[in-house]
C-alpha cells in the first residue's frame, strides 16, 4: 500500500523563497572586489536573483544550458547559484587557480554559453578567450563604474539585473534535472565533472544543516573561507538559508590579518576552510594574543587536520569540526560532531577523537573493503579502500565514460580511492590517499600520521610526507618540512621527536627542508607536483 502524502519536486529555488519568507532579514555579509563590505538581506536576495533570472532568460539561457562562474565568495556569486539554477540551467563554477591549460580543457569540456567573472579574473579570461567557445557572452560581476577595459566584449552585472522585475515565478520541472557542475581540482589527473541535480543539492543541504556546526540560531554569522567554486563552499550557500543564518563572504582576502580582521568586525561565531587556510589564522592569533570576537568553531576538512592545529584551536576556546568528503559526494561524508561520552573526556582523548575524520552523515553509506573487495569489519583495525553511496553521491562523471567505467564497484558503490578504518563507534579513520600511502617491505606507513606528528614539532610550519622508491624496501618515506622560523631540526632530532609513535622503520629516511610546499588549485598540498620536484633525489643509504 502506497503512502497518501503529497509528492514536490526537490528544487533550489524553493531554498531562497524559504529563506526570503522564514529568515528575511539574516544576512549575506561580502567582503567586495570593490573595496568595501557589502550588506543584504535574504529579502533582498531574493529579489535581486529574480532580476538575474528574467536577465538569464533575456539573454538566451535555456534549460539545461551551463553558465560558467569564475569569482570569490560574495553575494552576487551567490545570486548566480540560485538564478541560474532557478531556471534549470546548469550553474558551472570554475576554480581560478587552475592552470590556463585546464580552465580551457574544462570550459570546452563543458560547453559554457554564458561566463560571469569577477573583475580579479579579466585578464585571465582575456588570455584564454581564444581558445574558448567562439559565440560566449561573458558578464563582469561589479556595476559600472567598476567595470575594468576589456576585450571580452562583455556586459555589466547590475545592469544586467536594473530594471527587471523583482519577483519571479520559478519554474517547476523533474527534480532530477541537473543544477550544477564542478569539476575535481585534477590531483589525480585531467579535472572530472561531478553534475549536481537539484535533488541531490536540497538533500545535500539538509543532511549538512543537520550535522555541520553544533547547531546554529538564525542570524548566526558563518564564515565560508573554502571557496564557493571548491565544492560549492562545501553546500554552505544552500545550507545557511535553510537554517536562516547570516554568510560572511571575505572575497579575495584570505590572509590571516585580513580573514582575523573582518571575523572580529562582523562577530563570526564559525569558519569553515581547509586547513592551509588557517595555519594563517593561528598565526594572526597568536600575534595578537586573542581570537576574533564571538569565534567559536571552525570546520576543516579538505584534507586532514593536523592533530597540533586541533589541538590550538581547542586550547584558545574554539571547537573544532573535522569533517571528511569529496568533490564527488556533493562533499560532506564525515562530520565530527561529538556525542557526549566524548565531551566527558580529558582534553587528550578529546583531541584523539577530534582528529579522526567524524561519523557518516545521514544520507552517505560507508564501506571499507580489502583488494579482492571484500567487506572488512569496522573494528578501528581493519584498513582498506573506501567506498561510499548515497543520494548526494555521483551515479557518473559528466561526459566521461573512461573515468566513469573504474570509479564503480561491481554493487554500483563508489571508490574514494582513500584508505580508512571506521571504528565500533562508527568513526572513520582516514590512513591516506591510496597513492600516498609508503609502501616498505610490504608494510604500509601512513603519510598523514609521519605529516601530523611532524607538524606537532615547534620548528615544523608545514610538511608533506612523500615515497622515495628503494630497490631493497620498494619505497621509503621522506619528509618535505618548511620550516617556522630559523630553527631546522636534524633528522636525528626529528627522530626522536617522533619514535613514541612509530616504529623505527616507519620513520622518514630524509629530512629535506624547503622555502613552500607546492599548492593544489583546492589549497592542499600537491604530492603530485612534490614529487616531481624531487624526482632525481637520491635516499642517503643509496648515495654513492
Ligand atoms: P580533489 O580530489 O580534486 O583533490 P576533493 O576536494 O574532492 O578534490 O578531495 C577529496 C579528497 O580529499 C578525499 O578523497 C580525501 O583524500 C581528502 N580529504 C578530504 N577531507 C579530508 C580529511 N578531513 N582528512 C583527510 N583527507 C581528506
Amino acid at each position: 500500500m502506497e503512502g497518501m502524502m503529497m509528492q514536490q519536486a526537490l528544487l533550489i529555488s524553493d531554498i531562497l523563497k524559504y529563506a526570503a519568507e522564514a529568515h528575511g532579514d539574516s544576512e549575506i555579509i561580502s567582503a567586495r572586489t570593490e573595496g568595501d563590505i557589502h550588506r543584504q538581506t535574504y529579502i533582498e536576495t531574493a529579489a535581486r536573483t529574480a532580476q538575474l533570472a528574467h536577465a538569464l532568460e533575456g539573454l538566451g539561457v535555456k534549460l539545461g544550458d551551463r553558465v560558467a562562474t569564475l569569482a570569490w565568495n560574495g553575494y552576487r556569486h551567490f545570486e548566480l547559484y540560485y538564478g541560474i539554477s532557478g531556471i534549470g540551467a546548469i550553474c558551472h563554477t570554475l576554480n581560478p587557480r587552475l592552470s590556463a591549460e585546464q580552465l580551457i580543457y574544462i570550459v570546452n569540456h563543458a560547453e559554457d554559453k554564458v561566463f560571469f567573472t569577477d573583475t580579479t579574473f579579466v585578464p585571465v579570461l582575456e588570455a584564454v578567450k581564444d581558445h574558448l567557445p567562439k559565440d560566449m557572452t561573458y558578464v563582469v560581476m561589479t556595476d559600472r563604474a567598476h567595470m575594468p577595459d576589456n576585450t571580452l566584449n562583455a556586459l555589466c552585472y547590475e545592469e544586467l539585473l536594473e530594471g527587471q522585475p523583482d519577483s519571479i515565478d520559478w519554474p517547476q520541472f523533474d527534480e532530477n534535472t541537473a543544477s550544477g557542475l564542478c569539476y575535481t581540482s585534477g590531483t589525480t589527473g585531467h579535472p572530472k565533472g561531478a553534475l549536481y541535480s537539484h535533488r541531490s543539492t536540497v538533500l545535500h543541504a539538509l543532511y549538512a544543516a543537520l550535522v555541520l556546526g553544533n547547531g546554529y540560531k538564525p542570524g548566526d554569522k558563518i564564515l565560508p573561507v573554502v571557496p564557493q567554486f571548491h565544492v560549492n563552499a562545501w553546500g554552505l550557500p544552500y545550507s545557511a538559508p535553510l537554517m536562516g543564518t547570516s554568510l560572511v563572504m571575505p572575497g579575495a582576502a584570505l590572509d590571516g590579518p585580513s580573514l582575523f580582521k573582518l571575523m572580529d568586525d562582523e562577530k563570526v561565531l564559525s569558519a569553515w576552510g581547509v586547513p592551509t587556510v588557517w595555519l594563517g589564522l593561528s598565526n594572526e592569533i597568536k600575534a595578537q594574543g586573542r581570537k576574533p570576537e564571538n569565534f567559536a568553531e571552525v570546520v576543516i576538512g579538505g584534507s586532514a587536520a593536523p592533530r597540533s592545529m586541533i589541538e590550538g584551536f581547542e586550547k584558545q576556546g574554539v571547537d573544532v569540526i573535522h569533517a571528511w568528503g569529496m568533490t564527488e559526494m556533493s562533499p560532506l561524508g564525515t562530520h565530527g560532531k561529538m556525542p557526549p561520552w566524548v565531551k566527558n573526556q580529558n582534553f587528550e582523548e578529546q583531541i584523539n577523537k577530534k582528529s579522526l575524520q567524524g561519523r557518516r552523515v545521514f544520507g552517505v553509506d560507508l564501506k571499507i573493503t580489502d583488494e579482492d573487495g571484500n567487506k572488512l569489519p569496522h573494528d578501528g583495525e581493519a584498513a582498506g579502500e573506501l567506498f561510499v553511496r548515497g543520494n548526494a553521491v555521483i551515479s557518473s562523471y559528466y561526459n566521461n565514460a573512461e573515468a566513469s567505467k573504474t570509479a564503480f564497484d561491481a554493487e554500483g558503490w563508489f571508490g574514494t580511492g582513500d584508505v580508512a578504518s571506521i571504528d565500533a563507534q562508527g568513526f572513520l579513520n582516514i590512513q591516506d590517499r591510496a597513492k600516498d600511502l609508503v609502501k616498505s617491505g610490504g608494510e604500509w606507513i601512513s603519510s598523514i600520521d609521519l605529516e601530523n606528528t611532524a607538524m606537532a614539532h615547534a620548528a615544523v610550519a608545514n610538511c608533506a610526507v612523500i615515497a622515495i622508491a628503494h630497490p631493497k624496501w620498494d619505497e621509503r618515506p621522506v619528509l618535505v618540512a618548511v620550516a617556522a622560523g630559523d630553527e631546522k631540526p636534524s633528522l636525528e632530532e626529528m627522530h626522536t621527536h617522533m619514535s613514541e609513535h612509530f616504529a623505527k622503520w616507519q620513520l622518514p629516511d630524509d629530512i629535506l627542508w624547503v622555502d613552500e610546499l607546492p599548492m593544489t588549485a583546492t589549497g592542499k598540498v600537491s604530492k603530485l607536483n612534490l614529487r616531481k620536484q624531487f624526482a632525481d633525489y637520491q635516499l642517503p643509504d643509496l648515495r654513492s
